[in-house]
Protein backbone atom coordinates (compact mmCIF):
# COMPACT_ATOMS: atom_id res chain seq x y z
CA UNK A 1 0.00 0.00 0.00
CA UNK A 2 0.85 3.22 -0.82
CA UNK A 3 2.08 5.47 2.49
CA UNK A 4 0.04 8.60 0.97
CA UNK A 5 -3.06 6.66 1.26
CA UNK A 6 -5.54 7.84 3.51
CA UNK A 7 -5.11 6.86 7.16
CA UNK A 8 -8.41 4.37 8.48
CA UNK A 9 -9.45 4.66 11.54
CA UNK A 10 -11.93 2.23 13.18
CA UNK A 11 -13.89 2.06 16.36
CA UNK A 12 -13.88 -1.15 17.82
CA UNK A 13 -15.21 -3.05 20.99
CA UNK A 14 -12.25 -4.91 21.76
CA UNK A 15 -9.91 -3.90 24.50
CA UNK A 16 -6.50 -2.53 22.73
CA UNK A 17 -3.57 -3.93 23.69
CA UNK A 18 0.04 -5.32 22.00
CA UNK A 19 -0.22 -8.21 20.30
CA UNK A 20 -4.38 -8.43 21.20
CA UNK A 21 -6.11 -10.28 17.94
CA UNK A 22 -9.06 -8.02 17.27
CA UNK A 23 -11.57 -9.59 14.45
CA UNK A 24 -13.57 -7.76 11.94
CA UNK A 25 -16.91 -7.04 12.01
CA UNK A 26 -18.80 -8.05 8.46
CA UNK A 27 -19.47 -4.31 7.28
CA UNK A 28 -15.51 -3.11 8.42
CA UNK A 29 -14.09 -5.77 6.67
CA UNK A 30 -16.20 -4.79 3.52
CA UNK A 31 -15.16 -1.61 3.72
CA UNK A 32 -11.51 -2.09 4.40
CA UNK A 33 -10.71 -4.58 2.16
CA UNK A 34 -13.43 -4.30 -0.84
CA UNK A 35 -13.70 -0.35 -0.67
CA UNK A 36 -10.54 0.64 0.46
CA UNK A 37 -8.66 -1.89 -0.70
CA UNK A 38 -6.28 -2.65 2.00
CA UNK A 39 -5.05 -5.94 2.27
CA UNK A 40 -2.57 -8.32 4.50
CA UNK A 41 0.41 -6.19 6.00
CA UNK A 42 -1.42 -3.29 5.56
CA UNK A 43 -1.74 -0.85 8.95
CA UNK A 44 -5.06 0.95 10.45
CA UNK A 45 -5.85 2.89 13.08
CA UNK A 46 -8.07 1.54 15.62
CA UNK A 47 -9.84 3.35 18.87
CA UNK A 48 -12.72 2.04 21.41
CA UNK A 49 -12.90 5.07 23.68
CA UNK A 50 -11.18 3.70 26.35
CA UNK A 51 -7.87 2.66 25.55
CA UNK A 52 -6.38 5.60 23.00
CA UNK A 53 -5.35 5.56 19.44
CA UNK A 54 -3.04 2.20 18.40
CA UNK A 55 -1.95 1.14 15.04
CA UNK A 56 -3.22 -2.70 13.68
CA UNK A 57 -1.77 -4.66 11.03
CA UNK A 58 -4.35 -6.67 9.01
CA UNK A 59 -3.41 -10.50 9.83
CA UNK A 60 -6.70 -12.09 8.02
CA UNK A 61 -8.02 -10.20 4.98
CA UNK A 62 -11.90 -12.14 3.76
CA UNK A 63 -14.87 -11.37 2.15
CA UNK A 64 -16.99 -10.29 5.42
CA UNK A 65 -14.57 -11.34 7.85
CA UNK A 66 -11.02 -10.20 8.96
CA UNK A 67 -8.62 -10.17 11.70
CA UNK A 68 -6.13 -7.33 12.89
CA UNK A 69 -3.33 -7.88 15.16
CA UNK A 70 -2.53 -4.28 17.27
CA UNK A 71 0.70 -3.58 16.88
CA UNK A 72 1.59 -0.13 19.39
CA UNK A 73 -0.39 2.77 20.80
CA UNK A 74 -0.57 6.25 18.27
CA UNK A 75 -2.42 8.38 20.07
CA UNK A 76 -3.93 9.11 24.00
CA UNK A 77 -7.32 8.46 25.00
CA UNK A 78 -9.45 11.90 24.92
CA UNK A 79 -11.35 13.00 28.16
CA UNK A 80 -14.13 14.93 26.87
CA UNK A 81 -15.50 17.38 29.67
CA UNK A 82 -18.55 16.22 31.27
CA UNK A 83 -21.02 17.74 28.73
CA UNK A 84 -24.71 16.25 27.29
CA UNK A 85 -26.26 17.21 24.43
CA UNK A 86 -30.13 17.26 24.79
CA UNK A 87 -31.87 17.99 21.56
CA UNK A 88 -35.78 17.13 20.10
CA UNK A 89 -35.62 15.12 16.88
CA UNK A 90 -35.25 17.67 13.69
CA UNK A 91 -35.24 16.46 10.02
CA UNK A 92 -33.13 13.96 9.48
CA UNK A 93 -30.35 15.57 6.90
CA UNK A 94 -30.29 18.42 9.44
CA UNK A 95 -30.80 15.35 12.52
CA UNK A 96 -27.07 13.74 10.82
CA UNK A 97 -25.17 17.24 10.55
CA UNK A 98 -26.52 17.97 14.55
CA UNK A 99 -25.32 14.60 15.76
CA UNK A 100 -22.25 14.67 13.39
CA UNK A 101 -21.19 18.51 14.73
CA UNK A 102 -21.61 17.27 18.18
CA UNK A 103 -19.33 14.35 18.04
CA UNK A 104 -16.40 16.05 16.03
CA UNK A 105 -17.12 18.57 19.20
CA UNK A 106 -17.41 16.34 21.58
CA UNK A 107 -20.32 15.77 24.42
CA UNK A 108 -20.22 12.58 26.28
CA UNK A 109 -23.45 11.40 25.44
CA UNK A 110 -26.85 12.52 23.34
CA UNK A 111 -29.89 12.07 24.52
CA UNK A 112 -33.20 12.77 22.07
CA UNK A 113 -36.09 14.42 24.35
CA UNK A 114 -39.32 14.26 22.47
CA UNK A 115 -41.81 17.32 22.19
CA UNK A 116 -44.89 18.27 21.29
CA UNK A 117 -43.03 20.34 18.14
CA UNK A 118 -41.16 17.22 17.34
CA UNK A 119 -40.45 17.14 13.68
CA UNK A 120 -39.15 14.46 11.25
CA UNK A 121 -40.06 11.09 11.10
CA UNK A 122 -39.15 8.49 13.79
CA UNK A 123 -35.70 8.14 15.26
CA UNK A 124 -33.53 5.36 14.10
CA UNK A 125 -31.07 4.57 16.99
CA UNK A 126 -29.04 2.53 15.23
CA UNK A 127 -28.91 4.42 12.50
CA UNK A 128 -28.08 7.39 14.71
CA UNK A 129 -25.55 5.22 16.55
CA UNK A 130 -23.82 4.17 13.39
CA UNK A 131 -23.59 8.44 12.00
CA UNK A 132 -21.90 9.00 15.33
CA UNK A 133 -19.27 6.09 15.07
CA UNK A 134 -18.73 7.18 11.32
CA UNK A 135 -18.27 10.74 12.33
CA UNK A 136 -15.88 9.98 15.27
CA UNK A 137 -13.53 7.69 12.85
CA UNK A 138 -13.23 10.38 10.53
CA UNK A 139 -12.59 13.37 12.71
CA UNK A 140 -9.79 11.87 14.65
CA UNK A 141 -11.68 11.49 17.68
CA UNK A 142 -11.16 8.27 20.40
CA UNK A 143 -14.43 8.64 22.33
CA UNK A 144 -17.94 8.24 20.79
CA UNK A 145 -20.90 9.50 22.20
CA UNK A 146 -22.98 7.64 24.67
CA UNK A 147 -26.86 7.68 22.50
CA UNK A 148 -29.30 7.53 24.85
CA UNK A 149 -32.92 6.57 24.44
CA UNK A 150 -35.47 8.91 23.05
CA UNK A 151 -37.36 10.14 25.83
CA UNK A 152 -40.21 12.37 26.54
CA UNK A 153 -39.48 15.43 27.84
CA UNK A 154 -41.25 15.24 30.99
CA UNK A 155 -39.94 11.85 31.90
CA UNK A 156 -36.31 13.33 31.23
CA UNK A 157 -37.05 15.99 33.88
CA UNK A 158 -38.36 14.07 36.26
CA UNK A 159 -35.34 11.70 36.56
CA UNK A 160 -33.14 14.79 36.21
CA UNK A 161 -29.81 13.87 38.48
CA UNK A 162 -29.88 17.25 40.19
CA UNK A 163 -26.61 17.62 40.35
CA UNK A 164 -26.18 18.42 36.70
CA UNK A 165 -27.17 21.63 35.61
CA UNK A 166 -29.41 21.96 32.35
CA UNK A 167 -29.35 25.04 30.29
CA UNK A 168 -31.96 25.20 28.09
CA UNK A 169 -31.37 27.27 25.49
CA UNK A 170 -34.11 29.39 24.86
CA UNK A 171 -34.69 31.80 22.33
CA UNK A 172 -38.33 33.41 23.35
CA UNK A 173 -36.87 35.39 26.20
CA UNK A 174 -33.96 37.83 27.25
CA UNK A 175 -32.52 35.17 29.33
CA UNK A 176 -29.27 35.43 30.75
CA UNK A 177 -26.77 34.72 27.69
CA UNK A 178 -24.71 31.28 27.65
CA UNK A 179 -21.71 33.77 26.99
CA UNK A 180 -22.27 34.87 30.40
CA UNK A 181 -22.98 32.18 32.30
CA UNK A 182 -20.56 30.11 34.30
CA UNK A 183 -22.07 26.33 34.12
CA UNK A 184 -18.97 23.97 35.04
CA UNK A 185 -19.54 19.94 34.39
CA UNK A 186 -21.43 18.48 34.84
CA UNK A 187 -23.95 20.04 32.61
CA UNK A 188 -26.25 19.61 29.83
CA UNK A 189 -26.90 21.86 27.04
CA UNK A 190 -31.09 21.66 25.89
CA UNK A 191 -32.16 22.36 21.93
CA UNK A 192 -35.30 22.65 21.14
CA UNK A 193 -37.32 21.39 17.67
CA UNK A 194 -37.37 23.73 14.37
CA UNK A 195 -40.74 24.96 16.08
CA UNK A 196 -39.24 25.53 19.73
CA UNK A 197 -41.07 24.46 22.79
CA UNK A 198 -44.47 25.01 23.36
CA UNK A 199 -45.68 27.30 26.26
CA UNK A 200 -45.90 24.41 28.70
CA UNK A 201 -42.81 22.53 27.74
CA UNK A 202 -40.71 26.14 28.28
CA UNK A 203 -42.85 26.55 31.85
CA UNK A 204 -41.97 23.02 33.18
CA UNK A 205 -37.79 23.57 32.09
CA UNK A 206 -38.27 27.40 33.99
CA UNK A 207 -39.73 25.44 36.85
CA UNK A 208 -37.15 22.95 36.94
CA UNK A 209 -34.57 23.63 40.06
CA UNK A 210 -31.47 22.25 37.63
CA UNK A 211 -32.59 24.35 34.72
CA UNK A 212 -31.44 27.68 33.78
CA UNK A 213 -32.54 29.62 30.42
CA UNK A 214 -29.85 31.06 28.56
CA UNK A 215 -29.76 32.64 25.49
CA UNK A 216 -27.39 32.31 22.51
CA UNK A 217 -27.94 35.71 21.25
CA UNK A 218 -30.42 37.88 19.69
CA UNK A 219 -30.76 36.13 15.84
CA UNK A 220 -32.77 33.29 15.87
CA UNK A 221 -30.69 29.92 15.05
CA UNK A 222 -31.91 27.16 13.37
CA UNK A 223 -31.92 23.97 15.92
CA UNK A 224 -28.50 21.87 14.41
CA UNK A 225 -26.66 26.04 14.26
CA UNK A 226 -28.13 26.28 17.91
CA UNK A 227 -26.95 22.72 18.82
CA UNK A 228 -23.09 23.62 17.35
CA UNK A 229 -23.01 27.37 19.09
CA UNK A 230 -23.89 26.52 22.38
CA UNK A 231 -20.90 23.32 22.56
CA UNK A 232 -18.40 25.82 21.90
CA UNK A 233 -19.46 28.67 23.69
CA UNK A 234 -19.81 26.45 26.66
CA UNK A 235 -16.93 24.60 25.69
CA UNK A 236 -14.72 27.96 25.47
CA UNK A 237 -16.24 29.02 28.77
CA UNK A 238 -14.60 25.91 30.35
CA UNK A 239 -11.54 26.67 29.17
CA UNK A 240 -11.91 23.31 26.81
CA UNK A 241 -10.08 25.00 23.96
CA UNK A 242 -6.42 25.37 25.76
N1 LIG B 1 -39.29 28.92 17.95
C1 LIG B 1 -38.38 29.50 16.95
C2 LIG B 1 -37.44 28.52 16.33
C3 LIG B 1 -36.77 27.58 17.30
S1 LIG B 1 -35.09 27.37 16.89
C4 LIG B 1 -39.22 30.12 15.85
O1 LIG B 1 -39.99 29.38 15.23
O2 LIG B 1 -39.04 31.31 15.64
C5 LIG B 1 -34.76 25.77 17.53
C6 LIG B 1 -34.08 25.77 18.89
O3 LIG B 1 -32.78 26.34 18.79
C7 LIG B 1 -34.78 26.56 19.97
O4 LIG B 1 -35.81 25.81 20.58
C8 LIG B 1 -33.65 26.86 20.92
O5 LIG B 1 -33.43 25.74 21.79
C9 LIG B 1 -32.46 27.03 20.01
N2 LIG B 1 -32.18 28.43 19.69
C10 LIG B 1 -32.22 29.01 18.47
N3 LIG B 1 -31.83 30.30 18.53
C11 LIG B 1 -31.56 30.57 19.84
C12 LIG B 1 -31.12 31.72 20.56
N4 LIG B 1 -30.85 32.88 19.94
N5 LIG B 1 -30.96 31.64 21.91
C13 LIG B 1 -31.21 30.46 22.55
N6 LIG B 1 -31.61 29.33 21.93
C14 LIG B 1 -31.79 29.38 20.59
Amino acid sequence: MTETAPKIRLYVDAALSAGAAVPLLPDQAHYLFAVMRRARGDSIALFNGRDGEWRAEIAEAGKRRGTLVVQQQTGPQVSLPDLWLLCAPIRKARMDVLVEKAVELGVARLQPVLTRRSQGERLRPEKLRAHMVEAAEQCGGTVVPELAEAQPLAQVLAAWPKARRLLFCDETRDAPTLAGTDAPPPAALLIGPEGGFDPDEAAALRAHPACRPVSLGPRILRAETAAIAAITLWQALQGDWQ
